[in-house]
């Protein structure tokens, strides 16, 4: 039995390997930043809360336990996302991945399994085999194709052994459902659609107009257990390759499913029927993306065993298990006066011109690793009726968001409305409306989550959707909020004199 460090355990395949290896008997240890791992999924063995950027607690790790296999899955994984932050995107999936590649090598623990990608491939006739051209879309497909290269040359020449494992749509859950597929925010296909059809939103699609046989994107959807026998079919092969080699295997199914195939398949298990919005292209994505495997099979002995059917079957059980864990820790957040300064806001306009309340991000940032999913309610009363366009909103939260980068913070969903046209308005005041629709997509309990603000009717809000207490936060109007407002009965409210003061004690439970 072999002693395995599962760098990224807390996320989606690395969490389902980690589960996979523990079973067979090896021993795991996860290391997990749980800036997009949840803890709940990190059970499989002894967690370490920290970062693959660290120096120091890979050395506490490598030098306290004597492990064999590092599983390298740690990655900022949105395809979308690294478009807009290709310098994060890199700081994080390369750099830091470099840093752990050298402290393995000081250590001498020389055996490594890498999370890839399809991503790494551009627009290819499908079957895609290793001996495809390279060539990715997207800086995420960049960064993992770069890591590949590391891994060829300069690290096979250090002496380490690696395989990397490009999968190609990861999906599905495994049996025991003690982990899945839980991204905040979203924006994989599947448990997308499993959250719209389930709460009656309309499903995205992103491009109707491809050269396929129904005009939407092809992709290879891999069962995430069959992943996991992958991996540990790479730890064995390992076990027999000689010091400084490199191996890359392309892993799917070797059949496509367009998007509305699969959304028809959701609607199938759910027995309900999807409401279809037909949306723009998105950013980075490839026409088609099916794998060729026969090398892994001849190589590996690995086929996907797991049909689509048990892809979408596992995935909309997990998505029920994972609201239960959700549902216990939202966080809904007021915007102006309680993250950021509240003048006339200029900012609208002018996006450039919002910054926020000191110590915000550090607070936010907290809170999410502490597993928490942050809701941003905006209703822009105070702009009037019809003067701002939705895409003006969006425009301020996509500067809010890169506020909130640096300290991993980031807001899991927006609820907003700029109350037009007036007849088709989706909140009126106090907004639960949109509240509501927040805790429809994303599945948690209006009366278990935290409600923060500066305004009485934040607090009002707060009440109104049946929260059972609420924070107002002495920033913005808050002071004034508390000098003039009865608090609304039955409601427990708490003052603190910024967002940051009220983290504190609130994660140490008091
Ligand atoms: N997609 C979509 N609507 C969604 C999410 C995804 O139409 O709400 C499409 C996306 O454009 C791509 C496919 O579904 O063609 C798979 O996307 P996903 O993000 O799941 O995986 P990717 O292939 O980008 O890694």
């Amino acid at each position: 039995m072999a002693k395995v460090l599962v760098v990224g355990g807390a996320g989606y395949v690395g969490s389902t390997t980690a589960f996979a290896l523990k079973d067979l008997g090896h021993e795991v240890v996860v290391l997990d930043s749980l800036a997009t791992g949840h803890p709940e999924l990190a059970r499989s063995g002894l967690f370490v809360q920290g970062d693959m950027g660290d120096r120091s607690v890979l050395d506490a790790i490598f030098s306290s336990q004597k492990i064999d296999v590092v599983f390298h899955f740690a990655a900022k994984t949105v395809v979308s996302e690294s478009v807009l932050y290709p310098n994060e995107y890199r700081e994080n999936n390369v750099l830091k991945t470099r840093i752990l590649l050298d402290a393995m090598i000081d250590h001498r623990v020389l055996a490594l399994v890498f999370s890839s990608t399809c991503a790494i491939f551009g627009e290819l006739e499908a079957p895609i085999s290793e001996n495809a051209a390279l060539g990715p879309l997207s800086p995420y497909g960049e960064n993992k194709a770069e890591v590949e290269a590391m891994l060829r040359d300069e690290y096979a020449a250090r002496g380490m052994k690696s395989v990397a494992l490009r999968y190609f749509n990861a999906s599905g859950a495994e049996a025991n459902l003690r982990t899945g597929e839980w991204h905040t925010p979203e924006t994989h296909l599947i448990p997308r659609v499993i959250q719209a059809v389930k709460s009656g939103v309309e499903v995205s699609i992103y491009g109707t107009d491809y050269p396929t046989p129904d005009g939407t994107c092809v992709r290879d959807y891999v069962h995430v257990s069959d992943l996991a026998d992958a991996h540990i079919l790479a730890m064995k092969k390992l076990s027999v390759s000689g010091p400084g080699s490199f191996n890359a295997f392309n892993l799917g199914t070797e059949s496509g499913t367009t998007v509305l195939e699969v959304i028809s398949a959701v609607s199938k298990v759910l027995k309900i029927p999807a409401k279809i919005r037909h949306d723009a292209r998105r950013a980075g994505d490839s026409v088609s993306l099916v794998a060729d495997s026969k090398k892994a099979k001849v190589e590996l002995g690995w086929t996907a065993k797991l049909p689509l059917s048990n892809i979408v079957e596992t995935a909309v059980k997990f998505e029920e298990r994972r609201m239960e864990w959700a549902c216990r820790k939202v966080v809904v957040l007021d915007r102006d006066g309680t993250l950021n300064p509240d003048p006339e806001p200029g900012y609208i306009n002018d996006p450039g011109r919002l910054s926020l309340f000191p110590g915000v991000g550090e607070a936010l940032g907290r809170l999410k690793r502490a597993g928490f999913t942050l809701v941003l309610v905006t209703n822009q009363s105070g702009v009037g009726r019809g003067k701002i366009l939705p895409v003006d909103l969006e425009k301020v939260h996509i500067r809010l968001q890169e506020l909130l980068l640096p300290f991993d913070a980031q807001i899991d969903f927006f609820a907003m409305c700029i109350h037009s046209p007036a007849e088709e308005c989706l909140c009126r005041k106090p907004k639960t409306a949109l509240i509501e629709q927040a805790a429809s997509v994303l599945g948690f309990q209006i009366a278990d989550a935290v409600y923060v603000g500066d305004r009485a009717t934040d607090l009002l809000l707060a009440k109104n959707c049946g929260a059972k207490s609420a924070i107002l936060v002495r920033t913005g109007h808050g002071a004034e909020t508390e000098r003039k407002m009865e608090y609304p009965d039955g409601l427990v409210v708490s003052a603190y004199d910024s967002l940051k003061e009220w983290v504190g004690p609130f994660l140490l439970g008091k």
